[in-house]
């Protein structure tokens, strides 16, 4: 496992001390041992970390588009040869099942790579318009801070736009999940990545603060919790810096009254109950007819108490604990919260799965009856814990979808296509899905309200590192 580097960060294409040397642990959240530990750094390896960024930035922005498909290439092909590593480290430092985490947590990484490489072959960086010649133009330094919950998906997506778009940068990965950043920062090393393009430097918030504040970065990604994005914002606007959001989620998921109703409610339990809820598109509130709720009740049921909970080394195992004690006992509290605002525990509840008596494992919670106003429907839980809320007719389902600060992604599902996707059309989110179509690495991906501003992934990726050029009267 990559932890050669656990006590440096990559700066301007070498491995260095930090400025001031302090480190922490990364806990094992199956085991609730240390791993290992991590470096973190503090606001002098930040503006190392940018120098070098910014003087790399002019070569790197001049690079021809084939020479930076060449390099998303061979970035794909290194993270290829070392894809079970990144399965192994993901899936120890935040508890994914190891089957999940390589098939779905590292592939996630490695596919923003091939998507940026492909795209950029029909990118149309110059366009004309009358005597007008419309530029984009990479937007400088990208910071970039990213979460633990799906690590490399979060920092490929963006570290693969942002090469795609000819920006150097500077990465500060998730301190609770650092080792993935640490393996992405081997890999781009090994595939030749010019020095000073990518940097990173490992921290908590102290870093990430000083990256959102940093006069020499033109633009920031935040991705995490929406307390920090605000945090981020705030001190970002001084410098008038871009800044990209992706935030939390309370995503609804209506499940229209007809033939596939028990498919979808049992395919709608998994999803939510994947990556441990650690997800910030999970659909954690079910919306059913109220004439079913009963149905929906017990087939949900069914499908938590079926889920085998336990070691994420174990290839059987469906879901391993959630990431760290802090979102242990937040999730405890939320679940006390929906017994205290008289939702009914259909499956689950407080305390430990039976047998797990060590780890952040979380009981496969099932909440019935749950009505928009209780705390279990308004706050992201980030845990397996499932609300379902009754509705009284598709109006009914689309106001209550609706009615929430988040606006993340949506799901509906029916056996008409047609139905399904006129309602999918009234949802006020940035993604939605129906009948649980597979998801697109080229589609947008981000929120509405306070679930973000900007998008990421595929072709909208890429625009959110460009600056917008008109050059009026030029020569053809
Ligand atoms: P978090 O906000 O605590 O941390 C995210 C990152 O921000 C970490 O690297 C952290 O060190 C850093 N950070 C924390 N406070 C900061 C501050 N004040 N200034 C700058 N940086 C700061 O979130 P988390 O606990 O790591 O992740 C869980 C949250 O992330 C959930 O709310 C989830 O919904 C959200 N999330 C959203 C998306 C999305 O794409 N919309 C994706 C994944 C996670």
């Amino acid at each position: 496992m990559s932890r050669k580097h656990a006590s440096e960060f990559f700066i301007d294409g070498a491995w260095v001390a930090p400025a001031k040397p302090r480190t922490i642990p990364v806990i094992d959240p199956a085991t609730e041992e240390p791993l290992g530990e991590v470096a973190l750094g503090s606001a002098a390896d930040v503006d190392k970390a940018v120098a070098a960024a910014r003087a790399a930035f002019d070569r790197f922005a001049a690079t021809t588009v084939e020479d930076r498909m060449a390099l998303l290439g061979r970035i794909a092909d290194v993270y290829k040869a070392r894809f079970t590593e990144m399965g192994q480290v993901i899936s120890a430092e935040m508890g994914a099942p190891i089957s999940f985490a390589t098939r779905f947590q590292a592939g996630a990484g490695m596919g923003h790579f091939r998507v940026a490489r492909d795209l950029l072959k029909d990118f149309h960086f110059v366009e004309r318009d009358g005597s007008t010649e419309i530029v984009r133009e990479p937007i400088g330094v990208v910071g970039m801070i990213t979460p633990w919950n799906w690590p490399a998906n979060q920092i490929c997506c963006k570290v693969a736009a942002a090469l795609a778009a000819g920006c150097t940068m500077v990465l500060k990965p998730s301190e609770v999940a650092p080792y993935s950043a640490l393996l992405i920062a081997e890999i781009l090393e090994e595939a030749g990545v010019p020095k000073g393009v990518f940097n990173l430097v490992n921290g908590d918030a102290e870093v990430g603060q000083a990256i959102a504040a940093h006069p020499e970065i033109d633009c920031v990604s935040f991705t995490g919790s929406t307390r920090a994005g605000v945090d981020v914002a705030v001190r970002a606007a001084p410098t008038v810096k871009r800044v990209g959001q992706e935030l939390g989620g309370k995503s609804a998921n209506i499940i229209l009254d007809d033939d596939g109703f028990a498919k979808a409610v049992t395919e709608g339990v998994k999803l939510c109950f994947r990556n441990s809820g650690q997800s910030c598109n999970a659909p954690t509130r079910m919306l059913v007819p109220a004439s079913r709720m009963a149905e929906a009740s017990d087939l949900a049921k069914a499908v938590a108490e079926a889920m085998k909970v336990g070691s994420p080394a174990d290839a059987a195992t469906e879901m391993g604990p959630v990431v760290s004690e802090v979102q242990w006992k937040k999730i405890q509290a939320l679940i006390e919260a929906g017994i205290k605002d008289g939702a009914k525990v259909v499956a689950g509840g407080a305390g430990r799965p039976k047998g797990l008596d060590k780890g952040y494992y979380v009981k496969p919670t099932v909440f019935a009856g749950v009505t928009p106003e209780m705390t279990i429907a308004r706050e992201e839980i980030f845990g397996p814990v499932l609300a379902i809320m009754p509705y009284k007719d598709a109006d009914d389902a689309v106001r209550i979808a609706n009615d929430h600060p988040f606006g993340l992604a949506a799901y509906v599902s029916g056996t008409d296509t047609a139905v399904a996707t006129r309602i999918a059309r009234r949802l006020r989110a940035g993604m939605v899905t129906v009948n649980l179509a597979p998801a697109d690495p080229k589609a947008p991906f981000g929120g509405y309200r306070q679930s973000g501003n900007g998008r990421e992934w595929g072709r909208f990726g890429i625009e959110e590192y460009l600056e917008t050029k008109a050059v009026l009267g030029a020569a053809a």
